[in-house]
């Protein structure tokens, strides 16, 4: 925030006439600080309200979803050998009507691709149940619903009926990405009623079993719940694996659906409140890869 601050009253003073020269911006500042500034002034952002821009209702959430991939991205890079795997993320393409893979992991040696779509955990969503388990839900749908000619379209372009389709205008199927990511943190937040604004909240009971979830009881619970990063194969997550009947009332196969639901379960059971299948930790995640990829 004290780089804020300082390009703020650069900005009031109108000292970075030159915006090409970079000059006036602090030469020992990280690079982020250069590439806000010039941002701001390319797309006229008064950067001195950046921070209440940000702070919006409208803006945050989208803002904390994008960022979410960066973390998620970061943390493969972390747990993935980068000799044998890469991690990119993909500039979306919005013209093209077609998904937009968040992450994109390459296996090196077999140049064989997987997809990894990032979702937020539904804001509120933990809970504590009988005995010794827990469950969060993951918000798992898309933000723009499809309308009819782009049914129209996707129904050709992924081989699934019109009618199936419409029926589920807001669900991603399951061949659209191949994991999906998701972390903890956001079952935490709540919206101040009076400010309009989030914050992460959990009771003394709640942020133990974060603690007992992610077994670490070092660091603040908040930083454990946004580290605790969790994935499950898209094709796991649909009524025809998980055997959950699909709610959609025009569904025409509840049982055999292929769509995700909007709000898939994760859940926490046993003495070790240890996550359920289909999803498991990232840790795991070049096991997984590599059996997904029949490697
Ligand atoms: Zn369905």
């Amino acid at each position: 925030m004290v780089a804020l601050v300082k390009l703020a009253e650069v900005t009031r003073d109108g000292a970075y006439l030159e915006p090409q020269s970079g000059a006036l911006v602090d030469t020992n500042s990280d690079e982020w600080e250069k590439q806000l500034y010039d941002l701001c002034r390319l797309y006229e952002i008064p950067i001195q309200n950046i921070a209440q821009i940000i702070l919006d209702p409208k803006v945050l959430p989208m803002i904390r979803g994008k960022a979410f991939e960066y973390s998620v991205a970061d943390r493969l890079r972390i747990t993935l050998p980068a000799t044998v795997w890469s991690v990119s993320q993909p500039r979306m393409n919005a013209q093209s009507g077609q998904h937009d893979v968040d992450l994109k992991v390459v296996h090196l040696p077999t140049n064989r691709h997987i997809s990894i779509e990032c979702k937020m955990s539904d804001k509120g969503s933990f809970r504590i149940g009988n005995g010794k388990s827990a469950s969060a839900r993951v918000k798992c749908m898309r933000s723009r619903t499809l309308g009819s000619a782009k049914v129209i379209q996707r129904s050709a372009e992924l081989g699934i009926a019109e009618n199936k389709l419409s029926a589920h205008s807001d669900s991603y199927t399951d061949s659209e990405f191949d994991f999906v990511a998701s972390s903890l943190s956001n079952a935490f937040y709540d919206t101040d009623k009076t400010t309009l604004n989030y914050f992460w909240h959990a009771s003394a009971e709640e942020q133990l079993s974060i603690s007992n979830i992610a077994k670490n009881h070092f660091a603040e619970p908040k930083q454990i719940s946004s580290e605790f990063i969790f994935l499950a194969k898209a094709k796991d997550l649909t009524p025809l694996r998980s055997g959950v009947p699909c709610t959609r009332k025009k569904c025409p196969d509840k049982l055999k659906c292929q769509f995700i639901p909007n709000f898939p379960y994760v859940n926490f059971q046993n003495a070790t409140y240890t996550i359920q299948n289909p999803w498991f930790e990232v840790s795991e995640i070049e096991r997984r890869f590599s059996e997904f990829l029949s490697l």
